[in-house]
């Protein structure tokens, strides 16, 4: 089983997509089982914090050397990352059970062989930055690898850590029905068509392409390589 920690301030944003279809169902089976941490959990504890409301608990601050934003501090993430895998780290001498991912749009870009990579893992932790991101000395306390989910910026590094999650739940042999439904496994192809077999939109017909009807398995997995190859539009008309 692998266990997913996400270290977030948002853990509300991922209720929906982790508890619904394929994700859900490898939780219930038992092949992977995920686990939340907020950082305000982990500010630092006084007497102004007790009495201020759990949203106002600061867990960030302006940034060195100016510009504008705020970053998150690293204390509370290092507390988050020692409650989640604090003891596997220091008890796994060696073996490879732990690994800690930081998101950054300038990362590693994230693909299925590194999906593939990380099934060795028992533990994997998601650290989920906002704002202009988390100090860079949580990443002196702990080893871990920046990951890019591709190349834009997005608000925060909770929808990196469903697509990683999503991703590699989706490779754990058992989790899909067929394994054969894992694409590259077999000639999958971005234009896919369904019953009936010619509908009608503002009196325009649209039918589903001929060689799909018939029953050929060479020339339909030729014409799903050319379709996957090449985004002509008469290739796609079959
Ligand atoms: N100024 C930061 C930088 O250039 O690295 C970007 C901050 S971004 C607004 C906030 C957070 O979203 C990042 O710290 C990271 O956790 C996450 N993030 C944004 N885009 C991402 C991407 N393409 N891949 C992975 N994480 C991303």
């Amino acid at each position: 089983m692998i266990t997913f920690h996400l270290i977030t301030l948002f853990p509300e944003s991922f209720e929906s997509y982790l508890n619904a279809s394929i994700v859900k169902r490898a939780q219930e089976k038992g092949a992977i089982a995920i686990k939340y941490y907020n950082p305000r959990d982990f500010t630092v504890s006084s007497k102004k914090n007790k009495e201020q409301s759990y949203a106002d608990r600061r867990v960030d601050n302006r940034p060195y050397g100016g510009g504008p934003g705020m970053v998150i501090e690293a204390l509370p993430i290092i507390k988050a990352i020692e409650k989640a895998v604090g003891n596997k780290i220091k008890t796994a001498k060696g073996k490879k059970s732990v690994k800690i991912i930081f998101f950054s749009p300038s990362g590693q870009q994230f693909t299925n062989e590194i999906a593939d990579s990380f099934k060795v893992y028992t533990d994997i932790v998601f650290v989920c930055g906002r704002y202009e991101g988390i100090d860079a000395r949580v990443k002196k306390a702990f080893p871990m690898i920046d990951i890019s989910v591709g190349p834009y910026v997005l608000t925060g590094g909770e929808l990196p850590a469903m697509i990683m999650i999503d991703t590699i739940t989706r490779r754990i042999p058992g989790v899909l029905g067929d394994i054969q439904s894992l694409e590259e496994e077999r000639v999958a192809s971005p234009d896919v068509y369904t019953r009936p077999e010619v509908i009608e939109y503002k009196k325009k017909k649209y039918r589903v392409p001929k060689v799909l009807l018939g029953g050929n398995h060479k020339d339909i997995e030729e014409w799903r390589t050319a379709v996957r190859a090449d985004g002509d539009q008469k290739k796609r008309q079959g």
